[in-house]
């Protein structure tokens, strides 16, 4: 915003002519240099694709265009670069799914409290665990196992009474079908849900926080 209310200073302001003059001269490379508020404008506008702007110097859009032009630039940039990243990393797979976009995660909407806070932290650091490979040994069952976290929260016999509270939560606050659909899910899928991927389309997204 800075830069804009440099640009839409009356056409006498000194700062607004010597702004105007530096770019002039910078673009048109009369100007050898690489750093400074010149350089570092135009290169935040090409990275923004927001360079027009400086061409527009009279015929400028409303702050409030601008400024939503400027933040509608920034959010889809920052989305994509945060798609990128999640797509080369292949063993965020899991995350993906838990959290779709760049917005703040759902499960940080219900910590109350220091204790709330670290369980919110506790399930966001399993949302980025990599699933085990090799086989192993349940601690709690004996069983032989190959996925710890999926094992524990959706397999294992000794866990079983929490997931029919969970379900049994879900079928008394939301609908059977929501129920039907999380009891028919696969033990990944269920898992996912539990640590709070997206759930159905009969749940609105605000009730997430209800079975955390
Ligand atoms: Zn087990």
């Amino acid at each position: 915003m800075f830069l804009y209310k440099l640009m839409s200073l009356p056409s006498s302001a000194v700062s607004r002519n010597i702004f105007f003059r530096k770019l002039h001269m910078y673009l048109s490379d009369d100007m050898p240099i690489s750093k400074g508020f010149i350089p570092d404008i135009c290169d935040l506008l090409e990275i923004y694709g927001l360079e027009h702007i400086l061409s527009a110097y009279n015929d400028l859009p409303s702050k409030y265009s601008w400024k939503r032009e400027v933040n509608t630039a920034v959010a889809d940039r920052e989305d994509m670069l945060w798609r990128q990243i999640l797509a080369r990393a292949g063993s965020f797979s899991r995350f993906r799914n838990i959290h779709q976009s760049i917005t703040p995660a759902v499960v940080w909407r219900f910590p109350k409290d220091p204790t709330d806070l670290r369980l919110a932290d506790c399930i966001a650091q399993l949302w980025t665990c990599v699933p085990d490979s090799e086989l192993t040994i349940c601690r709690l069952c004996d069983g032989l196992i190959e996925d710890t976290l999926r094992h524990i929260v959706c397999e294992c016999s000794s866990t079983l009474p929490l997931r029919d509270a969970f379900l049994d939560d879900i079928y008394r606050t939301c609908s059977s079908e929501a129920y039907m659909e999380l009891e028919r899910s696969t033990p990944e899928i269920l898992l996912q849900k539990a640590m709070g991927a997206p759930l159905i389309a009969t749940i609105d997204s605000s009730m997430q926080t209800t079975f955390f």
